[in-house]
């Protein structure tokens, strides 16, 4: 295998009794790159992430994680990445300096803790309250910290910015890359595509245990289909346009303006409306939220 590779699942396949949470995951991440995992809930995020630890056997597939079968080998594995589980289970009587503490002595006490009062600073995050009496966006930077404090290789966070307010988003956005400038591999699970656009090189979405699509969020959005918004200097009759190749009618009105979706190339459309009297054209992409829609319709219109 590639040192290139840092994770790789090649058909991985899981199932809970009757429920096909993975039906053959084929994934690849390069050493060093930031990529976000995309999917609703139960699309199997949360899943593909425990199989890469060995936390949880997979039925069927291979996973490589830093060149590493983790079935064979899961120490290396673990002992080399910072986890973020999406419910970190903390003991709720320990300080979050205890918890903290804790984890850094299972790991070889190889923490700076300068480094993990910094992260707590960053994160605004006091580290003398006892876990128990931490409020949810605050366990869930108690996690955060608890994964990067070791500066790891490899970072799997299920969900970082859950609970968290849109300051401390971006925050963990930040840190993110600046794991990768450590040399980090960063690859994090959301439903939030905002933040995956903001943050990942590279994006998988995951549907119904399928990837259904891998891309980089900037030619998702120059690749896919585009508005164009036509008016005319008089009422004319439009109809020939829905006729157009990859052209499709969303809505006019009156004869003087008419919205379009437009797949492909703009070629065939502007040849068409070099008959009409056109005052004005304009067009917009989709943003990258409408083209997660498109590639979830489906399954909400199952539900
Ligand atoms: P979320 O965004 O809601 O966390 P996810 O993408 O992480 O979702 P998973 O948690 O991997 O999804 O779940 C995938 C599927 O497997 C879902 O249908 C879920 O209900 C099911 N599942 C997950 N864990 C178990 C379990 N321990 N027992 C039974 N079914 C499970």
């Amino acid at each position: 295998m590639s040192k290139e590779i840092a994770l790789m699942t090649q058909g991985l396949t899981k199932s809970y009794g009757k429920v096909r949470a993975l039906r053959g995951v084929d994934l690849e991440v390069q050493r060093g790159e930031i990529f976000g995992y995309l999917g609703p809930n139960g699309a199997g995020k949360t899943t593909t992430i425990r199989c890469l630890l060995d936390l949880i056997r997979p039925d069927g597939g291979t996973v490589r994680v830093l060149g590493i079968d983790p079935q064979a080998d899961s120490v290396p594995v673990q002992a080399r990445t910072g986890y973020l589980p999406g419910e970190l289970q903390l003991d709720p009587n320990m300080t979050t300096e205890g918890a903290l503490r804790y984890f850094n002595a299972l790991r070889g006490n190889k923490a700076d803790w300068g480094f993990v009062r910094q992260l707590a600073a960053r994160l605004d995050l006091d580290l003398k309250p006892a876990i128990k009496n931490l409020s949810h966006g605050n366990k869930q930077k108690a996690g955060i910290v608890q994964a990067l404090m070791h500066r790891p290789k490899l970072l799997l966070l299920d969900e970082p910015t859950l609970g968290l307010d849109p300051l401390m988003q971006q925050e963990v956005l930040r840190l993110l890359a600046e794991a990768q400038a450590w040399g980090a591999t960063v690859f994090f699970s959301s439903h939030i595509l905002s933040e995956v656009q903001a943050a990942a090189e590279r994006v998988a979405f995951i549907r119904n245990g399928v990837i259904v699509e891998v891309a980089e969020p900037a030619s998702l959005i120059n690749r896919a289909w585009r508005r164009a918004h036509v008016r005319f200097r008089q009422p004319v009759d439009m109809s020939s346009l829905a006729n157009v190749p990859g052209v499709t009618l969303l809505s006019q009105d009156d004869g003087t303006s008419v919205l379009l979706q437009v797949e492909g190339d703009m070629d065939d459309l502007i040849k068409a409306l070099a008959s009409f009297p056109v005052s004005d054209f304009e067009t917009e992409r989709p943003s990258l939220e409408e083209i997660f829609l498109a590639h979830y319709k489906d399954d909400q219109e199952e539900e």
